[in-house]
């Protein structure tokens, strides 16, 4: 069994809803050894400000967390960085993650252009599934190309969750002149991708990615993923696990990666 979810929000983000200590006192209760929280910072994203946490007050409620549970299980203090290819975000986030003493850092794209595809309006843009998806990818590409700042790049094919045919038509060879280059630019830059069970409870029936994915970047010579739930309140944490287990073995992995101020551990899968 995984007892390490590390890709995780509470009250700290914008549309988390459980506060940290519920969610630490879940995880003890599960058996869990390690949580990394990873609150949104979208910085660039919304005009409104949303999704971008209150680093300080995240940062002092953690601390304080992280002492008093320290020998029930161990904490860590992440961000989930919501990258755009332009200088003016890059350089943001240079700052933001040198200036704070982050584990870990999720790199993941939330928008394209600067529209959300959780929004059905988004898909208005573009003649069909398809294209969303590869505009989505080739966005990623310039991430990865542009930004190394980051130690795993989160849900690589999100906006599978959203088009109107979900991951039906998806089939890595057809997207692969594009997720080629991505997983080898990912790799080349000695980066993790995550393996996020959200797309199970989302009706996917597999991973964020996709297996096919998961399988390619392994035979890619990738590092271990990361594995993270994407909870954003109790029932959710480390839900699927067995089945994100099952998703690396089949792709090949024997192990998966987790980060401990910034440096890259290895768990054996049992
Ligand atoms: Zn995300
Ligand atoms: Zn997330």
């Amino acid at each position: 069994m995984i007892k390490t979810d590390c890709h995780l929000h509470s009250t700290f983000s914008t549309d988390g809803h459980s506060d940290m200590e519920s969610e630490i006192l879940h995880a003890i209760d599960m058996g869990l050894n390690t949580l990394c929280f990873t609150e949104h910072n979208d910085y660039g994203a919304n005009p409104d400000g949303t999704f971008v946490v209150d680093i300080e007050a995240y940062h002092d409620k953690f601390t304080e967390l992280k002492n008093k549970y320290e020998d029930r299980i161990e904490l860590l203090f992440g961000i989930e960085a919501g990258l755009q290819p332009t200088d003016g975000i890059f350089s943001y986030f240079d700052d933001y993650i040198s200036s704070h003493d982050f584990d870990f850092v999720i790199g993941s794209s939330h928008v394209v252009k600067n529209k959300d595809p959780y929004y059905p309006v988004f898909f208005e843009d573009y003649p069909d599934d398809d294209a969303a998806y590869r505009a989505y990818f080739e966005e990623e590409l310039q991430n990865t190309m542009m930004y190394d700042n980051y130690d795993s790049y989160g849900h690589l094919d999100y906006i599978l969750r959203y088009g109107k045919t979900g991951n039906k038509n998806f089939t890595y060879e057809k997207f692969a002149n594009v997720l080629d280059p991505l997983l080898k630019s990912i790799i080349e830059h000695g980066k993790c991708i995550e393996i996020n069970s959200a797309g199970f409870r989302k009706g996917m029936g597999t991973s964020n990615p996709h297996i096919d994915i998961l399988k390619r970047y392994h035979n890619l010579g990738g590092l271990p993923p990361t594995v993270g739930s994407d909870a954003h309140g109790v029932p959710d944490m480390a839900a699927d696990f067995d089945k994100v287990h099952q998703t690396l073995s089949e792709a090949g992995f024997t192990c998966y990666s987790i980060f401990r101020n910034r440096k890259r551990f290895e768990i054996q899968l049992k």
